[in-house]
């Protein structure tokens, strides 16, 4: 058979609201502009994250209802125990109610003033959490990553002839290395193996820990089945193991690969730095048999941990994702190539290059989709990652605009409408005019800044 069809059917649905045009134009005009703050009983499609917003299996429902609450001990925390240690391998583990809970607790716990935490890509929470711990977020991706319409495989990896330099001049201000797969920020791009292999001989020859940031280590390591010789016979988790035994450890937000509508985790084999980020645990999270969670989803993450490697459904998600991908491409839009696991990415400088950089593009374009079409999605560009230094903004490299997919949330009706909503918005794309900003905060600007239109649009 040649079409891949979604592995499952569908038992509990939810209705979606349709508006009018007008209607979503006032309404994202009180939003000051802002996608995060439209309420999503406004949105038809919300392709703004896949973080959280899949949908839960029979058997995950079923584990909601007998997770154990109890405080301390709880049954439902050992099956989290067992189902992380049997994917990652390492000694210890901590849950977190998500993921930037594990990078904060890691970095007010390992990290110092004026370190360097180099890595592929740090995503947008990563990066702030360092920053505010007063060290430099460090982002080496490869050169192949620059060119966002080649097909090179494995546009998530890391540099590393640059990180060698760095680890070289810096290797005292380095406590770990961090990958982050899939690159996230740069794409959605798989890292390979091999740029695995590389980067933890790299860190073990300087004596530095390598740490993942595996949101979506199975949507990677499916890549590298798909891409990279040697993998095709292996399955999922086979190859999620051996990209874990070259860490020490790993920062997972769960709500990605994990089916989880919230939840984290921090699993490391060092006992020195797991005792640190306990104590913190404990002061903020909660006690470490549930860090912030309740029994019910540490089952449910438990269950969904071992559902994501399944093949027949990462089959389904990467085909799914690049069906969107690939239909963009035919209708001329630019969209970043190969298409990324959990995403697709238009480069919003190139579609809408009649705007400047401090038009902002990429958020531009966000809005022009819910107004038009009422899809929501997500700029991950000028206003997530734009930097004012001395009253100038420097621009990021990329401006791109990420529609997300959430898992087993939308059928391929949903995405044929998202392809015809954005092949009528191409047609008139000259008639978008760019925003400015409003009020800008100095942390994660995305979340909470607002705009006005430059000009009528
Ligand atoms: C979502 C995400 C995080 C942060 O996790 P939250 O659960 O949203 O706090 C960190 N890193 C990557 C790569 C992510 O995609």
């Amino acid at each position: 058979m040649k079409t891949i069809i979604e592995p499952f059917k569908i038992k509990v649905v939810e209705p979606i609201p349709f508006l009018d045009k007008k209607t979503r134009r006032k309404i994202i005009a009180e939003a000051k502009y802002n996608p995060f703050k439209i309420p999503s009983k406004y949105v038809t499609i919300d392709l703004l994250t896949d973080s959280g917003t899949g949908a839960m299996s029979t058997a995950q429902w079923a584990g909601i209802i007998s997770g154990d609450e109890s405080y301390a001990g709880a049954r439902s925390f050992y099956k989290f125990e067992e189902a992380v240690k049997s994917t990652f391998g390492y000694k210890h583990v901590l849950p977190t109610h998500q993921g930037r809970a594990a990078e904060r607790l890691l970095a007010q716990a390992i990290i110092k003033k004026g370190d360097i935490i180099p890595g592929n890509t740090h995503f947008d929470t990563t990066q702030a959490n360092i920053e505010i711990s007063g060290a430099t977020a460090l982002n080496l991706p490869c050169k192949e990553s620059k060119d966002l319409s080649s097909d090179y495989p494995f546009k998530g990896n890391i540099d590393t002839d640059a990180l060698r330099e760095v680890l070289e001049e810096n290797r005292d201000r380095v406590p770990f290395v961090l990958l982050t797969i899939t690159n996230n920020s740069g794409g959605g791009q798989p890292v390979s193996m091999a740029n695995i292999k590389v980067t933890s001989a790299i860190c073990k020859e300087f004596g530095i820990p390598l740490l993942f940031d595996a949101a979506r280590f199975a949507e990677n390591a499916y890549f590298i089945k798909l891409r990279e010789n040697g993998y095709s016979d292996k399955s999922p988790l086979e190859i999620a193991r051996e990209i874990f035994s070259y860490g020490d450890g790993a920062l997972m937000s769960m709500k990605k690969d994990a089916f989880g509508n919230i939840g984290g985790l921090i699993t490391l084999n060092s006992d020195e730095w797991i005792e640190k980020i306990r104590n913190l645990l404990i002061l903020t999270e909660g006690f470490p048999t549930y860090g912030g969670l309740a029994g019910r989803d540490l089952e449910a993450l438990a269950i969904g941990l071992q559902e994501i490697v399944d093949e027949e459904y990462l089959k389904y998600r990467i085909a799914s994702t690049s069906y969107l991908g690939k239909h963009l491409d035919s209708l001329g839009i630019p969209v970043v190539k190969p298409f990324g696991g959990h995403a697709v990415y238009i480069d919003a400088r190139s579609f809408l290059d009649h705007l400047a950089n401090e038009q902002l593009p990429g958020w531009s374009l966000t809005v022009a989709m819910y107004e038009e079409i009422g899809v929501r999605c997500c700029e991950i560009g000028n206003v997530m990652f734009g930097k004012v230094v001395n009253g100038k903004y420097i621009w990021p490299d990329k401006d791109l605009v990420r529609l997300a997919i959430p898992r087993r949330v939308y059928t391929q009706s949903h995405v044929d409408y998202v392809i015809e909503g954005v092949a009528a918005l191409a047609e008139q794309k000259d008639r978008i005019k760019g925003l400015s900003f409003s009020y800008r905060p100095e942390v994660l600007p995305h979340f909470t800044a607002e705009f006005t239109k430059v000009g009528v649009w």
